[in-house]
């Protein structure tokens, strides 16, 4: 069964997206039980796309300046106005605290894109990984590319791996990369159409730098679904997802050199997939320690909403009321040099 809701503002008159109804059940039984009084607020938020914000990330290789003067005109700011050890000046995001959406820029051949609409709460993953010029870097589960995008405006890889195992979504990233990123730079990336877990065998011990981006059950858009069917399906199947999660960490692990950052985020609130994730990799392996990351929440408070955790290394965005970004959870881990 589908709910339907209307568009306020400038949508109003047009039929909203449906809401799929078997989802919202199952979100409220698990969410109400992890999130308590939260998920009021949380779910308010998911179930109204008018309510939903879009941060604008400027393409340093065909830099918008008209575009960020307008920005500021508009009363949008940058992400993190306070001070973050790592936070490259090539970085930049801007948000608006009201629910603004420029349009999505289309793709022409030979023109790089101005800007990449996202979710702000994307770019905490991206900050964590620390990507210095010449680093290593292996993007695990790459389509559609929003994160390798944002990487390569923090730094300049020697050499990044783009992988993803889906070959419609791997058309959608190579597309991406073309549109935001210079040919010569397109040149140093490697793009391949791996199962992630198998990437660790190949390549181990190889990366300074490894972002697994998960497979999960993406919250909003599976809020969302047209087909109650496939919801009711997907439910049934979101179990089998912690496991997929746990070997692709696996191969993340094998893959990354000791002395490595290894970043996992998700863009679901749900524990199984985020927290219980991460203990068991922190307990099946005497060389994965936990990255204290709780600097970055304080840091970004007054941008975003952050629920407990119960953890040092992970972060969990929920959307609020004017801060309507997340889902996100992101961990950071790294990999000792003995075992
Ligand atoms: N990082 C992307 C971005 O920012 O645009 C989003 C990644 S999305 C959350 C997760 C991706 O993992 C999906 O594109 C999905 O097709 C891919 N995926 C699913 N199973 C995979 C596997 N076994 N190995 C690699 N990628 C996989």
């Amino acid at each position: 069964m589908m709910l339907t809701r209307h568009l306020k503002g400038k949508s109003e008159g047009k039929l909203a997206k449906q809401i799929c109804k078997v989802v919202l059940d199952h979100f409220e039984t698990q969410y109400s039980r992890e999130l308590g009084d939260a998920w009021n607020t949380v779910r308010d938020i998911l179930i109204s796309p008018s309510r939903w914000q879009y941060a604008v990330l400027l393409n340093r290789f065909n830099y918008p300046l008209e575009l960020e003067k307008n920005l500021h005109m508009r009363g949008y700011h940058t992400l993190f106005q306070g001070s973050l050890h790592y936070y490259p000046k090539s970085l930049k995001c801007y948000l608006s605290r009201t629910p603004d959406r420029m349009p999505s820029e289309r793709h022409k051949i030979g023109n790089l894109k101005k800007y990449y609409l996202l979710n702000a709460a994307s770019l905490l993953p991206i900050l964590a990984l620390e990507l210095r010029d010449g680093e290593k870097v292996l993007d695990l589960c790459a389509a559609p590319g929003g994160k390798s995008i944002a990487l390569l405006q923090c730094a300049y890889p020697g050499y990044l791996h783009c992988n993803e195992y889906d070959s419609l979504r791997l058309r959608w990233l190579k597309e991406t990369l073309e549109s935001f990123i210079p040919q010569p730079l397109v040149d140093v990336i490697k793009v391949t159409e791996l199962d992630g877990r198998e990437v660790g065998d190949a390549h181990p011990e190889t990366f300074d730098k490894v972002l697994v981006d998960a497979p999960c059950s993406n919250d909003r858009t599976w809020l969302f679904s047209s087909d109650s069917q496939k919801a009711a399906y997907r439910i049934r199947q979101r179990k089998n997802l912690p496991l997929l999660q746990i070997q692709l960490l696996r191969s993340a692990v094998k893959a990354l050199r000791p002395g490595g950052l290894l970043v996992y985020s998700t863009c679901t609130l749900s524990k199984a997939e985020n927290q219980d994730v991460i203990s068991e990799i922190l307990n099946s392996y005497g060389n994965i320690i936990p990255v204290d990351i709780k600097e970055m929440a304080k840091t970004c408070s007054q941008d975003f909403t952050f629920s407990f955790t119960g953890q040092e290394c992970g972060l969990l965005v929920i959307p609020d009321k004017d801060k309507a970004w997340g889902p996100m959870y992101v961990a950071k881990l790294k990999k000792s040099w003995t075992v």
